[in-house]
């Protein structure tokens, strides 16, 4: 049963989510790119009240670009255990969620996203565009609220 404070925790939480920004190593850097141009005034995300947090352990969401590196999974690991439950992962770009044309046996490489942490909206494209970022935010918000209910 939810008392007040974990409603209004929940209510926060819809109104304001938080996201961290992580780039998973093996990237080009355009998909992180296109997250920071999706965060600029231009597209005005604040209006969902989506605000850049400076540590995951103040974030709700968790916005991962490019494939997992051998050198970059246990902090992906340490990142993700962070972030406070509910949390919600999102995959931004054909790299994080395929491996793109860089395949997944590309000897620096580990794995794409989900093979290491659960990712619960995919974003496809390479890059894709803002548009599309803040579209899968936005979902990543629904399914954080269905987590927050349930929990
Ligand atoms: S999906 Fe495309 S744009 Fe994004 S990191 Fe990979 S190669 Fe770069």
């Amino acid at each position: 049963m939810c008392g007040l404070l974990c409603k209004l925790a929940a209510w926060a939480r819809k109104k304001s989510p938080w996201i961290f920004h992580l780039p998973a190593g093996g990237l080009c850097n355009g998909c992180d790119i296109e997250i920071v141009a999706a965060l600029t005034p231009r597209y005005d995300v604040e209006r969902f009240g989506i605000l850049l947090a400076p540590s995951p352990r103040h974030a709700d969401i968790l916005v991962v670009a490019g494939q997992v590196t051998k050198h970059t999974r246990e902090r992906l690991l340490r990142v993700y255990q962070q972030v406070p439950e509910p949390k919600v992962v999102v995959a931004v770009g054909s790299c994080a969620i395929s491996g793109n044309v860089f395949g997944t046996e590309n000897y620096p490489l580990a794995g794409t996203v989900d093979q290491f942490i659960p990712v619960d909206v995919y974003v496809p494209g390479c890059p894709p565009k803002p548009e599309a970022i803040i579209l899968g935010i936005v979902e990543a918000i629904k399914k954080l609220e269905e987590k927050t209910r349930k929990s």
